[in-house]
């Protein structure tokens, strides 16, 4: 089985990718302009940040950047579309023959490159009685697409690669969405000879569902020696099957033209002037490397935020590895998610001073949380009296479920019966604990049973 991944991407920009339309609007159809609809004589401009965003990606990737590159007008008719063309790249796309190391196995990158997102297409009514209503607040927001060759073996395998391309590409460009949301996914998979291309998965779940019943269905038809066709699927989220979708075009058929409305760009020397940060993904490993901490934690630390891992560090040097990750891991992190914005220079080296007189033994364990906890959540009661790690957590739970006797029923039935029982205990802790902890905790709790 082979899979091949087109992974889109919206870029965090403030304005749209050609003209200056705010990318934020929520009120259908208010933030549009001339050239996002394609009105006559409009002349579009290209965004910067954009571009570089795409750099950043390509090099990340480990793309080769060409020394020019421009964009391509690919025509097609769809209400989404009002200019009847969507300004994309087809040759020299910001990156191409790039690498993704996931986890020891390369992932050839076939390109990487930049395109507008049409308009949204919303259906309402009665069945029969349907309209179509067109949103084109989304037309001209700026997207990358990643293409990967087929190299991906399984669909679980699919899923933890765009996963991972994920963490590295939130980091790189700044996305803060996890990507359930917003990430689209064309997935190419043959079991046999034929390739079947499904469109437009949004997010990773969705995805590893969809590439798991195109296994079984191709499987199912080989085995009974019925051709697999090549086509263009739809995965339908409400049913979780794929569905046969129009005929494939192929990519010549769109009949790609250079968009003339805007210049030649001269991007390597762009690229090379960016400068290159440290990847989550290989700050993990290097703290692998580094402190001798386990790959599980170290993946723990990046995920939870890259100026956690800075705090460690710098406590491991005034301390020694150990103290710091007990430190980090026991009391600073279940504080971060609040606590990042607003940690000044001063809490810091108190913090880390903290570090030191512990590893030294001039402090025990006891008073070092105590000293720490003063220091990161000074007016919050249900941190200085929890005492020990998450028993207060655990009362706010047992709490919770005393008055909510029937959620266990509830959740046996559907899992988002835990969202209600959630909900109250971040209320009752008051951000003394990082949402991940809670929904750890209380998925576990409900799992155990009454
Ligand atoms: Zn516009």
């Amino acid at each position: 089985m082979k899979i091949g991944l087109e992974i889109h991407v919206q870029l965090p920009t403030r304005s749209k990718m050609f003209c200056p339309c705010p990318t934020d609007a929520g009120t259908p159809n208010s933030a549009i302009c001339p050239t996002c609809l394609g009105m006559p004589g409009a002349r579009p401009s290209l965004n910067r940040a954009a571009l570089e965003m795409g750099l950043r990606l390509a090099k990340l990737f480990q793309c080769q950047v060409p020394e020019r590159t421009w964009f391509s007008r690919k025509t097609y008719f769809y209400p989404d579309l009002a200019k009847h063309f969507q300004v994309t790249q087809y040759e020299n796309p910001v990156g191409e023959h790039g690498l993704f190391d996931f986890r020891g196995k390369p992932i050839r990158i076939r390109r990487v490159h930049l395109e507008e997102d049409p308009g949204r297409i919303r259906r309402v009514g009665r069945p029969g009685e349907e309209m179509s209503l067109v949103d084109y607040n989304r037309s001209g927001i700026p997207l990358v697409e990643i293409v990967t060759e087929p190299d991906l073996s399984n669909p679980a395998e699919a899923r933890q690669f765009l996963s991972d391309m994920l963490t590295e590409i939130r980091h790189t460009i700044g996305l803060t969405d996890d990507g359930e949301q917003s990430v689209r996914v064309d997935c190419n998979i043959s079991v046999g000879e034929e390739r079947v291309e499904v469109k437009n998965v949004t997010g990773l779940k969705n995805m590893e569902r969809a590439l798991k019943f195109e296994l079984v269905r191709q499987t199912k038809m080989l085995r009974s020696k019925k051709p697999v066709l090549r086509e263009t699927r739809r995965f339908d989220e409400e049913r979780k099957v794929t569905l046969p979708a129009r005929k494939k075009e192929f990519e010549e058929d769109y009949g790609y033209i250079g968009e003339p409305d805007l210049g030649v760009y001269n991007i390597r020397a762009m690229a090379d002037a960016l400068d290159e940060v440290e990847t989550p993904l290989n700050r993990a490993k290097r703290l692998c490397d580094q402190y001798g901490i386990a790959e599980g934690t170290s993946r723990q630390l990046v995920n939870t935020s890259m100026d956690l891992c800075d705090l460690f560090e710098e406590m491991a040097t005034a301390s020694d590895p150990k103290t710091a990750l007990f430190l980090v891991t026991d009391v600073i992190s279940s504080y971060w998610a609040r606590l990042s914005d607003d940690l000044d220079l001063g809490t810091r080296g108190k913090m880390i001073d903290t570090a030191s007189r512990y590893g030294k033994g001039e402090i025990n364990d006891i008073e070092a949380r105590s000293i720490l906890r003063g220091l990161i959540a000074p007016d919050d009661s249900v941190g200085t009296e929890k005492g020990e790690g998450t028993q207060a957590l655990d009362d706010a739970i047992e709490a919770v479920l005393s008055s909510n006797p029937g959620i266990f029923d509830d959740y046996v039935k559907n899992e988002r019966a835990a969202n209600r029982l959630i909900g109250e205990v971040i209320g009752r802790t008051r951000g003394a604990y990082s949402s991940k902890e809670i929904v750890d905790r209380v998925k576990e709790r409900l799992q155990r049973g009454p």
